[in-house]
């Protein structure tokens, strides 16, 4: 990855960060599900609101680090509108790809590839990943707080 893409990622990581998207608790939501990532300390709770097997709507509260907030707030802009499978094999792409099982593959994940780089850092895997396994939760009705460990 060259210098001037890597800065790109950091500064779209660091924008979400600090002003994260759709954060706050959703009165409509009608799924919702809490992740816990003890190894960093990151905790939030995810709403949705889903219609006709697809998400029309996703939120979420939480303290976490930079990466885990910027994570769940990417994950609630790219979750709206998708049919819940969808969702989920987004999930799937998201989690291979930090985990360095596969390609960042824009065509799927669009700006989410802003993650790719995580890869490097084993530690912060599970900080970038928090919010997608609550998604999955939070879709599959599982109605456990989900653990990274
Ligand atoms: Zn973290």
């Amino acid at each position: 990855m060259n210098d001037a893409l890597r800065d790109l990622y950091r500064e779209v990581i660091l924008d979400h960060s600090r002003r994260p998207r759709n954060y706050g608790a959703m009165d409509a939501a009608n799924r919702q599900s809490d992740g816990f990532n003890p190894l960093c300390g990151d905790r939030l709770r995810l709403f949705l609101l889903v219609e006709d097997g697809a998400v029309r709507q996703a939120s979420f509260v939480g303290d976490g680090c930079a990466i885990s907030t910027a994570s769940a707030s990417l994950l609630t802009e790219a979750t709206r509108g998708l049919p819940e499978e969808e969702a989920l094999e987004l999930v799937e792409n998201f989690r291979g790809m930090v985990a360095g099982e596969s390609e960042p593959d824009g065509e799927s994940l669009g700006k989410l590839t802003v993650f790719a780089g995580v890869r490097d850092y084993p530690t912060r895997v599970k900080c970038a990943t928090l919010a997608w396994h609550t998604l999955r939760a939070a879709i599959e009705q599982s109605g456990e707080t989900v653990k990274t460990e």
